[in-house]
């Protein structure tokens, strides 16, 4: 079997979590058998994304739900979904947009890199509200007045980037979208855990949700989901599917033939395909997040923390559990002065560690259980109490 000494390449200790740049956590079992298993038989994609999203309905009490290929994915499909409804000429057209309503609100403090996702559908992004507390010259956050103020006749639609205290609340900017007929795109990419989010942010009457198969939920590291009204995610399947078919012998599946003038061509999400075997394989995964007990699961990376804090404090390095609610991923933050020098010579290192470095112009260093195997956790103590107590 090629590997990756095959290639000449030594794999690294992942203490960061499950971030992209680093190939993410480790796939579960489940989905990997699935994955094999999906490959042995064909099966036309349409059908299987349409009673994929039954199943998904089930599970999270949306509409519909499709599988995409990551949340940034599902972020340029959902807002490609938006722009163009169930019009095969906007889709055809996409993405240009000079001729259709094409910005979406933004409340500037949801912006980041990620939003290129969104942009890429066509979508122009129009941003609102101040960052007073970013910029520590205030105490106000974005209001939902200013959403208001800012429609026009370009609007086609709100982008909304949920954490725990994304402000304003999704629920006033969701009754702001409805009562404006503009559909709310949710990024909700690593919101999981908890579990609940899937439901929750669903519930919300958002009327699209993303989230990373590749995250906490264990699945290929390129895959998503994209959960929402049946319409429009039935709009982003036919964007992203492949559409080399006579219109004649075209029956669509997540929407009525009815719903079309005509059969739309390849569409903007063609270079996101998703095989039958990710489908599958994110699948098995999800179906194993939501049986799983989480808050054994946390326990459990908590319980990898505080073993390796224990390791670090015998060689007299002092480092602190971070886990500020039960449900969500503990986190180890190890201070230590000049923590770029430290990052960087962990990452040197033999075994190379890459840590979290989020904190790092605190001079904090965040290691994250996630993506970490048993095996490696001597190994990376070493490597820590090397890099702190033995700058080279
Ligand atoms: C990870 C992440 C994404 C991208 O998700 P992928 O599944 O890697 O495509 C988008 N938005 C946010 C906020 C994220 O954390």
């Amino acid at each position: 079997m090629f590997s990756y000494q095959h290639l000449a390449l030594t794999p690294i200790i992942n203490a960061c979590g499950t971030v992209t740049r680093l190939g993410g956590a480790p796939l579960r079992q489940a989905a990997l058998d699935s994955y094999q298993q999906a490959s042995l038989e064909a099966i036309p994609l349409e059908e299987l994304q349409t009673a994929v999203s039954q199943q998904l309905a089930e599970w999270t009490g949306a509409e519909a739900g499709i599988i995409t290929s990551g949340a940034a994915a599902a972020l340029t499909l959902g807002a490609a979904a938006i722009l163009a409804g169930s019009d095969p000429a906007k889709m055809e057209c996409l993405p240009h947009t000079e001729n259709i309503p094409h910005e979406f609100l933004v409340s500037r403090d949801h912006r980041s890199g990620y939003d290129h996702a969104v942009r890429a559908s066509g979508a122009r992004l129009r941003e609102i509200g101040l960052n007073e507390v970013v910029s520590g010259a205030g105490v106000r956050r974005t209001e939902v007045w200013e959403y208001e103020a800012a429609i026009c006749e370009n609007t086609a639609g709100i982008l909304y980037v949920y954490t725990k205290d994304s402000a304003p609340a999704l629920a006033d900017v969701v009754s702001l979208g409805q009562k404006h007929n503009l559909p709310v795109l949710v990024d909700a990419a690593g919101e999981l855990p908890p579990p609940s989010n899937l439901t929750t942010l669903v519930a919300s009457g958002a009327n699209l949700v993303a989230f990373s198969g590749g995250k906490a939920i264990g699945g290929p590291q390129a895959s998503g989901l994209l959960l929402g009204q049946r319409k429009l995610v039935g709009s982003a399947l036919l964007q992203m599917l492949d559409m080399d078919d006579h219109p004649q012998l075209w029956k669509p599946s997540l929407l009525d033939q009815l719903d079309f003038q005509a059969m739309p061509r390849h569409g903007i999400g063609r270079g996101f395909k998703v095989s039958k075997e990710s489908v599958m394989a994110l699948m098995s995964a999800l179906d194993e997040f939501l049986q799983e007990d989480n808050s054994v699961r946390m326990q459990g990376l908590a319980d990898t923390l505080s073993d390796i804090q224990k390791k670090l404090e015998q060689a007299g390095i002092i480092s602190q559990v971070h886990w500020p609610d039960p449900e969500t991923t503990p986190r180890l933050h190890l201070p230590a002065a000049d923590a770029f020098r430290v990052c960087q010579q962990l990452r040197d290192s033999s075994p190379r560690v890459f840590v979290g470095h989020g904190m790092l112009d605190q001079d904090i260093l965040i290691i994250n259980a996630i993506a970490l195997r048993e095996h490696q956790i001597d190994d990376l103590c070493q490597a820590l109490i090397d890099a702190v107590n033995n700058p080279l």
